[in-house]
């Protein structure tokens, strides 16, 4: 009897393996179409400078609007794309829809992209990336390229190498979400990252947990002795716009300023943005 149960148990399981396994499979056919059929869209979300006030950065944050699925955030698809060869692909039309865009904006606005840890190291970055810069005729000094602590935990020289081959095209290289990771703070000495964007749950969860509020400050200053720049993620309250001040940092990012926006509002962002600069002091002036 209990060998039944166990059967039926692991039937159950395999069953449900199967069905996850077709879904993925069918979810990376569409998104090889969605490709070809201009599925994806970049939204463009605002880096802002605490000196000026002014849109240092857009941040690319890619969607997928599927015809019959709706609009999929990059949570539900990435993942699935990791798990194949399709990364790059979408890696690479990441970079290049961003660039395109960004080529559409003042020269002092730069714009970061994404890139998965997979994508980093199952290509030639930077052969890809190359190939976007001389397609687009971006300045290269106008791409910021945003990676996790994924790519440096297995600590060998490739990614080191592919590291400065990115820093000698020209383009600056971000480490998001920052604290989230395993590695240890050991790969700080091995390459020198041109960011830091704190991730947002220590803001997050700034209120509940005064740890938190210590560990953003304590990584704040370690960006401003290693002369590293500082951006802090999911500013989303006054408190916190308010905590910023008590702290080092170069750039703030988050609902507060602004959500996410489609490429058609940037224009009207930036003008706005420009003539009036976002005071950290006083309420939200943006909406998103
Ligand atoms: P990320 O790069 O850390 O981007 C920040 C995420 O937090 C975005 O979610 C953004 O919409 C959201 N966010 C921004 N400000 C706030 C805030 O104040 N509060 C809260 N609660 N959330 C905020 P999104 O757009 O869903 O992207 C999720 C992740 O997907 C990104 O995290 C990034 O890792 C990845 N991603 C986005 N676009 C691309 C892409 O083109 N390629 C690749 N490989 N990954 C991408
Ligand atoms: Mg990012
Ligand atoms: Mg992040
Ligand atoms: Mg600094």
């Amino acid at each position: 009897r209990a060998k039944d149960d166990g059967r039926g148990v692991f039937r159950y399981f395999e069953a449900q393996m199967d069905f996850e396994q077709r879904e993925r499979r069918m979810l990376e056919q569409e998104m090889r179409q969605a490709l070809s059929d201009n599925e994806f869209e970049m939204k463009f979300q605002p880096m802002i400078s605490t000196q000026s006030g002014h849109v240092a950065c857009m941040e690319a944050l890619i969607r997928w609007n599927h015809s019959i699925r709706g609009r999929l955030s990059p949570d539900e698809f990435i993942s699935i794309a990791e798990q194949s060869n399709l990364i790059v692909d979408v890696g690479r039309w990441s970079i290049k829809s961003a660039c395109n865009t960004a080529l559409t904006w003042p020269e002092d606005v730069k714009v970061a992209v994404n890139i998965s840890g997979m994508h980093f190291m199952r290509s030639d970055i930077v052969g890809d990336v190359r190939q976007v810069l001389e397609e687009t005729g971006i300045t290269p000094s106008r791409l910021e390229v945003e990676i996790t602590e994924s790519i440096l935990i297995d600590n060998n020289g490739e990614t080191v190498t592919k590291l400065n081959g990115l820093r000698a095209l020209g383009v600056s290289i971000a480490m998001d979400d920052f604290g989230t990771g395993y590695s240890s703070l050991g790969y700080l000495t091995r390459f020198k990252f041109d960011r830091l964007k704190i991730d947002k749950s220590f803001l997050m969860g700034m209120e509940e947990n005064e740890n938190r509020k210590a560990i953003v400050y304590a990584i704040s200053a370690l960006g401003e002795n290693l002369n590293i720049d500082i951006t802090v993620e999911g500013v989303e309250t006054r408190e916190h716009v308010e905590f910023l001040k008590t702290i080092h940092c170069d750039q703030a990012q988050g609902y507060y300023y602004s959500k996410p926006i489609p490429v058609s509002e940037v224009p009207a962002f930036l003008l706005r943005t420009f003539s009036e600069a976002i005071s950290t002091r006083s309420p939200a002036t943006i909406k998103g």
